[in-house]
């Protein structure tokens, strides 16, 4: 897959004009239109009535249609955040796949918002990242995700791509796409492993020590976060082996969140 002047050379290229300003993305969010088929969702992404778009569309032959020049802000996101940063089409390329997403179940059959009956064959039933319950969800199939891993992986080459991300992480609460039938995990572990804090990252990881008498130690980057542990104590050596958002993930003798601000960093 090549990139030229911020369109993939080979796909067609549909002009969405639901779009405005000039971006340097850092991030992919990754969607599904929740549509009937990839026809209708670009049919969508280009009436202007809608006031969405997305960069791409990949249907569900693998087949990508571009929108939006990547450089260019597409509107996908809508109201989000992610680490301090708000309104994330600011930075970000946005990746919609075409899929049903939640459905229902009736009788035999699943049901999508649109009156669409799927059989079972295309669904799986799986819990949410955000929920607690597990409900049925639509399938990718194997052509598109295999689409949006090349996608993503052009994408990386071309732009210092840093984060990949769902619209559910981003807006959780207000969107559950691209849901738990899509490997997203699994996308950014193989694709950005250096910041998934895996072992070859862990080795080249700074260290640091706490510069406060009292720091509490966290399970996530937030102050919504639990404490893991007592908080740690002034002079104590941690690793930091993750970054987020002005929060450091450490590993003392075991792993969790504090401020970034109450370490000092020791120079290599
Ligand atoms: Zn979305």
């Amino acid at each position: 897959m090549k990139i030229e002047n911020h369109k993939l050379s080979d796909v067609p290229y549909e002009e969405s004009p639901n779009h405005s300003g000039e971006i340097k993305p850092d991030t992919i969010i990754m969607h599904y239109t929740a549509g009937a088929s990839a026809e209708s969702s670009i049919r969508t992404l280009c009436d202007p009535e809608t006031k969405a778009s997305a960069h791409v569309v990949i249907g569900r032959d693998g087949s990508i249609t571009q929108l939006v020049p990547f450089n260019i802000k597409a509107w996908h996101a809508g109201r989000s955040q992610y680490g301090n940063r708000r309104g994330m089409n600011n930075y970000s390329i946005g990746i919609e796949m075409d899929n049903a997403g939640m459905l229902e179940k009736s009788g035999e059959n699943f049901v999508s918002w649109f009156g669409r009956k799927y059989a079972a064959s295309e669904v799986k039933k799986a819990q949410h990242r955000n929920e607690a319950f597990e409900r049925y969800w639509h399938l990718f199939t194997e052509e598109q995700i295999d689409a949006a891993f090349e996608l993503c992986k052009a994408l990386i080459a071309e732009y210092n791509i840093e984060h990949i991300l769902g619209h559910e992480e981003i807006s959780p609460g207000r969107k559950t796409d691209p849901g738990p039938a899509f490997p997203l995990d699994k996308l950014r572990e193989r694709l950005l492993e250096q910041d998934r804090g895996s072992d070859e990252a862990e080795e080249q990881a700074a260290t640091g020590t706490v510069a406060v008498d009292r720091l509490n130690f966290r399970d996530a980057p937030g102050t919504e976060g639990e404490k893991i542990s007592k908080p740690l104590s002034r002079g104590t050596k941690v690793k930091i082996i993750g970054k987020e958002g002005g929060w450091f993930r450490v590993k003392v003798e075991q792993e969790g969140w504090v401020m970034g601000r109450y370490i000092d960093k020791n120079l290599k």
